[in-house]
């Protein structure tokens, strides 16, 4: 399934012709244009579909979960939505200066409107990013678990104990820019990435916190049980399996109740494994 997805979007972005990339210019054209009004209005459009694909293509996976919408859960989702839609907000306000007022200072940065290397560096930008996120992604949400780091700013988003798909942007600000944005715009200001990559990425990664959070048969990752028991299975399933961080059951005998159903013994569901 994971497979096909990223196949299907790589499909996509290699027949998009050349010219349609200007349409992912976000408005500036060159250093000394940078524009307050065009930055305004980029962090508003994108805000208002960053929130709108979250809304939505979460409430599909709620809808898809076998838990119970209970007044717990419901309670539940209508806090991680607070926490989300803010979360959203900040990220597409810190990538829009990052865009207008960073990036324009980086040699390659015409890269979005000439297009000048070519689908080679697509394919190696491509493979460049999944080895950059995976290693960065799990490294930074460690660093997160640091006494410090976790007290005043990861708690937030482990007080979703049994998280939805809703959830996967319920963070303190510093968490979502740090462990996203600012590993994506490093990776940009180190090799010329275009800014669909990027794209294509943050799509990526989004969709597969979604299917972690949501806790069903698509989490790859057995996210939902790092909420469980908080110090396993913080990335990757490659990078958990190398560093030693991978859930064991033989290490946890008495396992995570089910606040949504009592009895759980007869479900069959992914998501009820990660209780037994
Ligand atoms: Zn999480
Ligand atoms: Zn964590």
């Amino acid at each position: 399934m994971q497979a096909l997805i990223i196949f299907t979007m790589f499909m996509i972005l290699l027949v998009q012709p050349a010219k349609a990339y200007s349409v992912f210019d976000f408005g500036y054209s060159d250093l000394e244009n940078a524009n307050p009004t065009q930055l305004i209005y980029n962090i508003s459009a994108y805000s208002i579909l960053g929130i709108l694909q979250y809304l939505l293509v979460s409430a599909i996976f709620e809808l898809k979960n076998p838990m119970p919408k209970n007044k717990l859960r419901l309670n539940n989702i209508k806090r991680e939505i607070k926490y989300g839609i803010t979360q959203i907000f900040l990220q597409v306000s810190y990538s829009m200066i990052f865009y207008h007022y960073v990036y324009p200072y980086c040699k390659w940065y015409r890269y979005y409107e000439i297009n000048s290397y070519g689908l080679l560096n697509f394919g190696y930008g491509m493979i460049f990013l999944y080895i950059w996120t995976t290693i960065l992604g799990y490294w930074v949400h460690r660093i997160f678990h640091f006494r410090f780091l976790y007290k005043h700013v990861h708690s937030v988003h482990h007080s979703f104990r049994e998280p939805t798909a809703f959830g996967y942007c319920a963070t303190h600000p510093l968490e979502g820019i740090s462990e996203v944005n600012t590993v994506l715009h490093l990776a940009e200001l180190i090799l010329p990435i275009h800014p669909l990559m990027t794209l294509f990425f943050f799509e990526y990664i989004t969709v597969n916190e979604m299917m972690g959070h949501d806790g069903g048969e698509y989490d790859h990752s057995d996210h939902y049980r790092h909420h469980l028991y908080y110090v396993v299975n913080y990335g990757d399933t490659i990078m958990d399996d190398f560093f030693g961080t991978a859930y064991n059951s033989k290490n946890y005998q008495i396992k995570a109740k089910c606040s949504y159903v009592e009895n759980i013994e007869d479900r069959k569901e992914a998501i009820f494994m990660k209780y037994k």
